[in-house]
């Protein structure tokens, strides 16, 4: 059977030349990057080149760059390493409903330690209100966090506007940017960004890798403790072979992201362009044009995503329902759900998060598969023979 893999914004496959790259760390590299001895050293000038490879992606400091073990983590020292720094200087964060649970859930934990946290609304589009962002910071705001592209929709948001916003009032800005560096142009200087995190697996490079930019100057409280290693601002022994994949994923990124991102959207569309032709009654979460060009979410009213997606799974489609990390619980998307999107709609709704490696081909065969099986669920789903005029699911599917 054909394997089409449409789920990159939940993980990438490690690019071949990543992979050779990272080889010989795994085997005559062994040595600690921390060792002063011949084996430590040798291993030490890969993780400094790796350094100044992700740095030049994002257009900083190799000294801003610190590794991680990934992008939950990168959120994590952000968040809580500002709010701990600048405790003395208040106690109120601003975020978006919209976050990955790596913000989300660091901020309610903050909630439960005396931290006050707004997280701001979004319209239909997902996208938010910047004079609203704006109004809601006080003297003691120390930190906004907003995402740089949504993992579940592909929206982007304007994070050079939301720096100039937080240059204005001093206040610290932090963006989670693991949807975005190495699909879209990411320019921390330009953006005026304190903070941005990135992750390795969405980018060619393995799991279990990320890194985090600080910008110089900026205070943050170590979150991991123990040994001095990244100039004392995350302990724990380098993972060498991770974090050499990582900069030469972002070195490719740079090289190629703009020609490739343009062979992707083009694809996207086509997808995009064919379900509304051959599919009745969907509905794209997400802005139409704001969004990053690999990621299509859509509902197909009347039935479950997660249906559909075991159906595509069984012709070899991987796509995902909302992220990869509330795929398998029956909750519909937080995400989907502060952009007001109807329930039913919200339980139907299926992401396809397109890769390089996807090919025409690959699309043109999901065109052909996909709407049969839309329409097989829809004739066994109770709603969609329904149209009883009461029926508060069939008037919200009559306004599609
Ligand atoms: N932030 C966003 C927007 C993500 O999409 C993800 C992963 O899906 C993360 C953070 C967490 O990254 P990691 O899987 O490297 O911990």
């Amino acid at each position: 059977m054909k394997h089409i893999y449409m789920d990159n914004n939940a993980t990438t496959a490690v690019r071949p030349e990543v992979l050779e790259a990272m080889l010989p760390f795994f085997r005559e590299h062994f040595g600690n990057p921390s060792s002063v001895h011949w084996a430590g050293r040798a291993v030490a000038g890969a993780v400094e080149k790796a350094r100044e490879q992700v740095a030049k992606l994002v257009n900083c400091s190799p000294a801003e760059i610190v590794f991680v073990s990934c992008g939950s983590e990168g959120d994590n020292t952000a968040i809580l390493g500002t709010a701990d720094a600048l405790r003395e200087k208040g106690n109120h964060i601003i975020t978006t409903s919209v976050e990955h649970p790596a913000v989300l859930e660091t901020c309610q934990f903050l909630e439960k330690r005396g931290y006050e946290v707004t997280y701001l609304p979004v319209d239909k589009n997902g996208m938010l209100d910047l004079a609203q962002l704006e109004a809601a910071i006080t003297d003691k705001t120390i930190l906004i966090s907003v995402m740089w592209a949504n993992n579940e929709t592909g929206n982007l948001y304007p994070i050079p506007e939301i720096g100039a916003i937080a240059r204005k009032y001093k206040v610290r800005l932090h963006t989670d940017a693991v949807q975005a560096v190495g699909k879209v142009p990411v320019d921390v200087q330009a953006a005026g960004v304190d903070l941005l995190v990135i992750s390795g697996h969405k980018l060619g490079a393995p799991k279990g890798v990320g890194a985090l930019y600080v910008r110089r100057g900026a205070k943050l409280t170590r979150f991991m403790h123990g040994g001095h290693q990244e100039r004392n601002r995350r302990a724990g022994t380098h993972n060498v072979p991770a974090i050499v994949g990582l900069g030469l994923a972002c070195e490719l990124a740079g090289r190629e992201m703009v020609e490739k991102a343009a062979y992707i959207k083009k694809l996207r569309d086509r997808l995009e362009s064919g379900i509304r032709l051959a599919v009745p009654e969907i509905k794209l979460n997400g802005h139409p044009t704001e969004r990053l060009p690999n990621t299509l979410n859509v509902s197909f009213a009347y039935i479950e995503g997660e249906s559909l997606l075991l159906n595509l799974d069984m012709k070899g489609i991987a796509a995902s329902s909302g992220s990869a990390c509330t795929s398998g619980s029956l909750e519909p998307s937080h995400v989907l759900g502060a952009m007001c999107v109807e329930i039913t709609l919200a339980h139907s709704s299926t992401r396809f998060s397109l890769g390089a490696d996807n090919t025409r081909e690959d699309v043109d065969y999901v065109l052909e598969v996909l709407p049969p099986i839309v329409q097989r669920l829809r004739e066994m789903s109770p709603l969609y023979n329904c149209n009883q005029e009461s029926c508060v699911d069939c008037t919200t599917l009559a306004r599609l």
